[in-house]
């Protein structure tokens, strides 16, 4: 491509690229790297991007595809300078038919679909010749504008090309152009009963909008040749296919097929359901735009298909959501801590850094009292070795407060821990270090009971349970390897108050845990938060291995 500017294979044409998604279902993070490449590829040589729906199929296509679309582009940054149809060039595309028809190169062919699969040969045989392969052009003519015209029930002719049945390029092989289809189009309604093919419409909607640069996944890399022969053979504007590699995700899929199969047998909430690889669903869930086109630039381009570690673009997701994300104090699974020597009804303000990694962002005060929430797991009666937080006779840090020595506890009737006890140090006020220099091992987050917010929590973890999810046993499908633990809700967590009036998308670090998105089902009174990310960052430590 750089070798192209260079040698001005277009003249001083603009380098000019499209996005052309299919709209018949919401996009994932795989489209995303193509639309990363495709417009950015547009931003560094100074060239232009279109959106183009490539509507060619009219029985799966919505226009509440085509609206979400738009809003996933706008949302991961980039600015489409046309939006195209291929519909729109129904009518440039039907006339074209006719010059190939015209020139000997089309023809009408009443084989039904499953003849014309059986005669197309093998990878090791030719195919045959249609028996209409030889119908003189007027007849030509007349059954296709007959086609167009309605008079022919789905399936019963299509338009072929007149290309090779003996080629080894089965794509040669007198390619279907047209077939018959009755359906109402989302935009050109009931004008058309005819649909041109995907190979018949893309090279020449490409060339419609002098693409210089048509980027595609390897799968279309046999295609090509038929891309060529269309555009050559109507002498057209030489639009260029460029083939890449596919973004595969360990347990992840990226069909939208397949993710429509979940959305309709309600496996999940919706195409935005946070666990869905959706540019929705992960929008949703808190990742940002910012961390998808980093993932997408680490990813790069090659000519062979692999698989990338998820783990790697939960890296970009936590480097992003470190540098942005204002910090918080949440107890998810909370457990009563009362501290015994602390002035019944007083109240202290602490100051916490908003983001320790961006300090312009500030301060922020969070209120302590005599009972605090802390987290269950950072509790332990009996610590097993090697535990160093919170058990009966340790002292450990309240971040940013005091330092507490655990007294003991108090059960329910049940046996279980109601309440742990403890005793504060003032002389550690602000969580600092005492004169006596004594040290503590752990530090704690915390959030006072008078002042907390009560939010549900919703967290995630992978959908499915193997890496590839579509390796099933026979007679399964991939929805067998689902994930039935992919989604745990908590209700009665307890947040520091300065979140009572956190909005929908707002994105948070709750200390120790995570980062957290404020999800659309969030009403005030009524929070609700989705775990965009752990903490732990299992990436860079695959990276550290392999790199040592
Ligand atoms: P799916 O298999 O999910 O239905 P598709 O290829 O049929 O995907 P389109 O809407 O036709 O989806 O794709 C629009 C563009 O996005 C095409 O250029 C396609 O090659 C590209 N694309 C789709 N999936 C991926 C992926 N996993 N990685 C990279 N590019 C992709
Ligand atoms: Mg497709």
């Amino acid at each position: 491509m750089v070798a192209d500017q260079k040698t001005k294979k277009y003249g001083d044409a603009v380098l000019q690229t499209r996005f052309p998604p299919e709209p018949n279902g919401y996009l994932h993070i795989g489209h995303a790297k193509a639309i990363c490449l495709d417009f950015g590829l547009a931003d560094e040589f100074g060239g232009r991007t279109n959106l183009r729906f490539d509507d060619t199929n009219p029985e799966k296509e919505e226009t509440e595809y085509v609206e979400s679309i738009m809003a996933d582009v706008r949302w991961l940054g980039f600015h489409w300078e046309g939006l195209f149809y291929a519909s729109d060039y129904f009518d440039q595309l039907y006339q074209w038919a006719i010059q190939l028809i015209k020139a000997g190169k089309a023809f009408v062919c009443d084989l039904s679909a499953d003849e014309v699969r059986r005669t197309r040969g093998t990878l090791t045989e030719p195919g045959q010749n249609s028996p209409y392969r030889d119908r003189p052009v007027e007849e030509n003519l007349n059954l296709f504008e007959r086609m167009r015209a309605g008079e022919f029930p789905d399936g019963a002719r299509t338009l072929r090309a007149k290309i090779d049945m003996a080629s080894p390029n089965m794509n040669l092989r007198d390619p279907v152009m047209y077939r018959i289809l009755h359906a109402s189009h989302h935009r050109t309604g009931d004008k058309w009963c005819i649909y041109p093919t995907y190979d018949y419409a893309h090279g020449q909607s490409d060339s419609i909008e002098r693409v210089t640069h048509s980027m595609c996944t390897l799968e279309f890399a046999d295609h090509q040749p038929l891309y060529r022969w269309y555009i050559e053979n109507l002498g057209i504007f030489p639009s260029q296919q460029i083939e890449f590699d596919r973004l595969n995700l360990t347990y992840t899929l990226l069909s939208k097929r397949k993710l429509l199969q979940l959305v309709n047998e309600k496996r999940v909430s919706g195409w935005d359901d946070p666990r869905m690889p959706t540019l929705s669903g992960i929008r949703r869930r808190g990742y940002t735009p910012e961390a998808i086109r980093n993932f997408c630039a680490a990813v790069g381009v090659s000519r062979t298909n692999g698989t990338t570690d998820i783990a790697m673009l939960e890296h970009f997701v936590r480097e992003d959501l470190n540098r942005h994300a204002p910090r918080a104090m949440a107890v998810l699974r909370p457990l009563k801590l009362v501290i015994d020597n602390y002035p019944e009804g007083q109240t202290e303000e602490f100051e916490a850094q908003v983001n320790p990694e961006d300090p312009a962002a500030g301060t922020r005060q969070a209120p302590f009292s005599r009972v605090l929430y802390i987290e269950q797991e950072d509790f332990r009666e009996d610590p097993p070795k090697g535990f160093f937080r919170l058990s009966p006779g340790r002292e450990v840090r309240l971040r940013a407060s005091y330092f507490v020595t655990c007294t003991g506890v108090t059960k329910n009737a049940q046996g279980e821990i109601a309440e742990v006890h403890c005793t504060y140090d003032p002389a550690t006020r602000g969580g600092n270090n005492p004169p006596d220099g004594r040290k503590v091992k752990a530090t704690l987050h915390w959030v006072s009971a008078a002042h907390a917010v009560e939010a549900e929590v919703r967290l995630y973890d992978k959908l499915f349970t193997k890496p590839d999810p579509s390796q099933v046993e026979q007679g399964q499908d991939f929805t067998a390897n689902l994930n039935p633990d992919s989604l745990e809700v908590l209700t009665g967590c307890k947040l520091e108050p300065s979140l009572a009036a956190a909005a929908a998308g707002a994105r948070y670090q709750f200390e120790r845990l995570g980062y957290f998105c404020v999800d659309s089902d969030s009403r005030p009174g009524k929070l609700v938060f989705n775990r965009t990310v752990a903490l732990k960052d299992t990436w860079a430590k695959i990276e550290k291995r392999s790199g040592s």
